[in-house]
This record gives C-alpha cells, sequence and structure tokens, in this order.
C-alpha cells in the first residue's frame, strides 16, 4: 500500500534511515492500511520490525527493540489482499538467509505456480502473502551462478513476475543500495543532496526534498546516496520523468 525506501551518506548526519522512513510512512497513512514494518541494514545484517495494526504499535515495537544507527533502509504500509493482516504477513518479508528484504505494493498473479517452483527446489514460506514469493525468487536468483548483484537480480525476478507491484529489496552485503522494480503500480524517486528517497508517491518523502522521478512501467531504479540509475526490465539503460513537486505539504 505504501512505500518507502532512503539511502544516504554519513557525511549528511542527521538523517537515520529509520526516522525517514517512519516519517514517510506517516505522510502516506492517508492510503489506509492494516500492518506495518520497517527493514534497515546494519553491520553486515537486515534488522526488522514489523507489526499488524497502526504505525503506533510498529513504533512501540521499535521502542522496546531499538534498531541501530543505519543510513540503508525501507519501510511498507500494507493492505491485505493475499493472507490476513497478522504480524508475520506484516512487510518486510525476508530471504536468502534473512540478508534480503523486501516490501511490494500491488498483487504477483502468478505467485502460486512460482511459490510450486521454489518449494520444489527446497525454500520454504513463513506467510501466507504473494509478496514473500517475490522475495525468495529474487533471492534465489540473487544465489544465482554468478550473481550476487541485486539491480541484476531485480530485472530477472521482474521478468517473470506477473500482475501488479511495486517491489523494493535491500541486501545485508550491500549497505547504501535500495533496488526497486515497478509493473502497472506507482514509484517516485526522491532526489536529495547526498541522499536519496523511493516512495509509492511523493509524499513519502516531501519532507525532505521536492526534486522527483517518475518512474515509467516496467523499469527498474537502483538508488545509492549519489546516484539513480534506471532500466528496463532487461537492464537496457531507461529514464523517467523528472518533476519538482510544487504544492505544499
Ligand atoms: N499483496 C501484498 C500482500 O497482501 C501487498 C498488499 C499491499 O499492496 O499492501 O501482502
Amino acid at each position: 500500500c505504501g512505500i518507502v525506501g532512503y539511502v544516504g551518506l554519513p557525511s549528511v548526519g542527521e538523517h537515520q534511515a529509520l526516522d525517514v522512513v517512519m516519517e514517510g510512512l506517516r505522510r502516506l497513512e492517508y492510503r489506509g492500511y492494516d500492518s506495518a514494518g520497517v527493514a534497515i541494514v546494519a553491520d553486515g545484517d537486515i534488522e526488522m520490525r514489523k507489526k499488524a495494526g497502526k504505525l503506533a504499535n510498529l513504533a512501540g515495537e521499535i521502542e522496546h527493540h531499538p534498531l541501530k544507527d543505519s543510513l540503508t533502509g525501507i519501510g511498507h504500509t500494507r493492505w491485505a489482499t493475499h493472507g490476513g493482516p497478522t504480524d508475520a504477513n506484516a512487510h518486510p518479508h525476508l530471504a536468502d538467509g534473512d540478508k534480503l528484504a523486501v516490501i511490494h505494493n500491488g498483487i504477483i498473479e502468478n505467485f502460486a505456480e512460482i511459490k510450486k517452483s521454489l518449494l520444489e527446489k527446497g525454500h520454504t514460506f513463513k506467510s501466507e502473502t504473494d509478496t514473500e514469493v517475490a522475495a525468495v525468487l529474487l533471492g534465489d536468483i540473487y544465489n544465482g551462478a554468478g550473481n550476487k548483484d541485486l539491480t541484476k537480480s531485480m530485472q530477472l525476478a521482474s521478468q517473470q513476475l506477473e500482475g501488479a507491484f511495486t517491489l523494493l529489496a535491500i541486501h545485508a552485503d550491500q549497505p547504501g543500495v535500495v533496488v526497486a522494480a515497478r509493473r502497472n503500480s506507482p514509484l517516485v524517486v526522491g532526489l536529495g543532496e547526498g541522499e536519496n528517497f523511493l516512495g509509492s508517491d511523493v509524499s513519502g518523502f516531501i519532507d525532505f526534498t521536492r526534486r522527483a522521478v517518475e518512474l515509467g512501467q516496467d523499469q527498474i531504479v537502483t538508488i545509492t546516496p549519489e546516484t539513480h540509475t534506471i532500466t528496463d526490465f532487461f537492464g537496457n539503460p531507461a529514464s523517467g520523468k523528472e518533476f519538482t513537486v510544487d504544492w505544499d505539504a
């Protein structure tokens, strides 16, 4: 339902990924949701907190179990379509031995057949969501021969996924990188100075920047603190539509 991503340089200073992501999720609350969650990259691990119910539940969980400092993070508010609104079905979903975290807006229509082939390969699942299937597929591809490239893995996974999706992924081994894909579901990049943002709409980062790039259909974007690189699902260079947000938040 609502999606936020953040990467920043240490020198940018006052921003923590968690704070940026939580602020973005608050801004996106108007869309309605039944669960919320965040994940960050810290010290070679993914740290994740997720809770059914209001953002206040998630904020309480984080207060009791604080996250480490991080400049790479993603956050999600969920409107359940596949699997009830439980903690386990909330996003993010983890894969690749809990080193990969994925959030998703939309519906993966061919999730059942992909899940079947992943189960046959020995993968296991912790939720009833279509999203976890995309996460496990991405992890499987990431670990494929000669890969370990999150952008390329997202391209290959997106080629297989049908339906509507905005997907964001972070990997424990790739601090400072968020990779995203979109098909039949919106995704906007927010451009900062030494930091970049992703949102399902500009509300996700409006407190931090008004310079934005709207992605086109079937595109992938990789953000680092100082770059945003857009391709199609086959790795060909592509570009989005730059604009400035001119309304008052
Ligand atoms: N289909 C996914 C789920 O049920 C994502 C729903 C959403 O867009 O929030 O978990």
